[in-house]
């Protein structure tokens, strides 16, 4: 089918896929313009796209709700508003969790399951959540309800497993609050492990229903490889992951480095990326349960002799970009190289002004296009540190290989509700989460 006529109908309503109708290379095309209005001097390459551009969402969440007859309806909500644009069929979200959210639908008036209504704050399911495993298969099915009892959910878990086998884990997790957040922070196992496993650059990760993981499989290998080539490890380096979320990319970095410290504020995502590293075998790698800024600044302030040097550090904050707090201690410690990893060109590009003026200069910028039919466009950026940086406090520290912190100390740091940043589940009109 040719590209301009694929519009979905619903395409006007929903706003998630602003591009729709726009043949995919236009849409690469206009991806890098506005790639390098933001960028400045930075060579910006031509963006990386998928040839397959549909159905790459691994994360599919529903908004449940009830029409004007009072028929139960589930899709997302109309740009602006909390109106819910019914939807069966998207073409960017993956086909299996699709039709499962359709099951659920269906399902609902014969297990006497209510909707949940906003404004009265009546009624019981408020979202559906899917998440699929690329590489595995594996499906996890979050039930977000306002309270934690689904009337006959054994039953209900039966139903849903006879109409899709390829389900491997079914979860109710609870949202009672106001809010428009789509998890709660409870989660309660009604079927398998509670989370799903996925394959990515040769390593294996648990994925919970809190925790952030990158949307587009596909694109995320060409991503991450981008990103550690940039970084030109030689087995020596002291790395950091900075947002590191699951701790993907730092164990992608690993097998290439001395040793990688993981930080990251969500504490389901430093307990996934602590499983991950032992499932993985990865003993070069320690993880931190704090504000990334916070955990920059506390690197500098050690006394000498304590000093981690760190070589490079990988950062990838969510849309709202880096804090001063933490460029400023970027700058502070100095690391040869900084690979910038970002799905917001505009404070991808404001963060990368603070670092010219802080001796860094951004080379080269490779965008891959993780979410066609949107206007949003991910961006690896390498930076280069321009001025001797502050060689000679720079002490050798090290690690202890296999050191998974998790410390009390740190723990204390959780801020926002379950910590999570603006990259997590949200239901924005217009626009999706990744
Ligand atoms: N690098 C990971 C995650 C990127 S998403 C990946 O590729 O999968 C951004 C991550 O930053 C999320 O996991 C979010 O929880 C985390 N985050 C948000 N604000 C933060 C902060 N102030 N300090 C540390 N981590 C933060």
């Amino acid at each position: 089918m040719d590209n301009e006529q694929k519009v979905c109908p619903v395409a006007k309503k929903c706003g998630g896929c602003q591009l729709q109708g726009v043949p995919y290379k236009k849409q690469l095309e206009k991806k890098r313009q506005l790639v390098k209005q933001c960028m400045g001097d930075v060579r910006v390459l031509a963006p990386i796209g998928m040839e397959e551009p549909e159905h790459y969402r691994n994360k599919v969440h529903a908004a449940f709700g009830r029409d004007r007859k009072g028929n139960v309806i589930s899709g997302v909500y109309e740009s602006g508003t909390h109106h819910i644009v019914p939807v069966d069929r998207c073409m960017i979200e993956d086909e299996q969790a699709d039709a499962i959210i359709a099951t659920i639908r269906g399902l609902l008036k014969s297990f006497r399951i209510k909707t949940y209504d906003e404004d009265s704050g009546y009624g019981l399911l408020r979202h559906v959540m899917v998440r699929t495993a690329h590489a595995t298969g594996e499906i996890l099915v979050v039930l977000v309800l306002a309270s934690p009892i689904l009337p006959a959910k054994n039953n209900f878990v039966k139903a849903l497993r006879a109409a899709h086998p390829e389900i491997t884990s079914i979860v109710i997790n609870v949202n009672d609050r106001h809010t428009s957040m789509v998890l709660g922070e409870r989660n309660i196992l009604l079927y398998g492990k509670g989370y799903i496993e996925d394959e990515l650059c040769g390593n294996r990760y648990r994925i919970s229903p809190n925790s952030f993981y990158q949307v587009n499989a596909v694109q995320t290998k060409v991503l991450y490889e981008k990103a550690v080539e940039y970084a030109h490890l030689t087995g020596k380096e002291t790395v950091i992951d900075a947002y590191c979320g699951i701790g993907t990319i730092g164990m992608t970095a690993a097998a290439h480095a001395k040793q990688v410290i993981g930080v990251e504020l969500n504490p389901s995502a430093v307990k996934d990326a602590i499983a991950n590293a032992r499932r993985n075998d990865c003993k070069n790698i320690s993880f931190y349960n704090e504000d990334a800024g916070v955990y920059m600044r506390k690197l500098v302030a050690a006394p000498a002799g304590e000093r981690v040097p760190v070589d490079v550090v990988f950062m990838d904050p969510p849309r709202s970009g880096s804090s001063e707090t933490f460029l400023e201690a970027v700058t502070l410690l100095s690391p040869k190289r900084v690979v910038y990893i970002s799905c917001d060109p505009h404070t991808l590009g404001r963060d990368l002004d603070y670092m010219r003026k802080h001796g860094y200069r951004p080379v080269e910028c490779q965008p891959v296009d993780m979410f066609p039919y949107t206007d949003d466009i991910e961006n690896v950026v390498l930076l280069e540190r321009t001025r001797q940086g502050h060689e000679s406090q720079r002490q050798s520290g090290t690690v202890k290989p296999g050191n998974y912190r998790y410390s009390k100390e740190l723990r204390k740091v959780r801020t926002a509700a379950s910590g999570r940043g603006p990259k997590t589940s949200k239901p924005q009109s217009g626009k999706r989460s990744h």
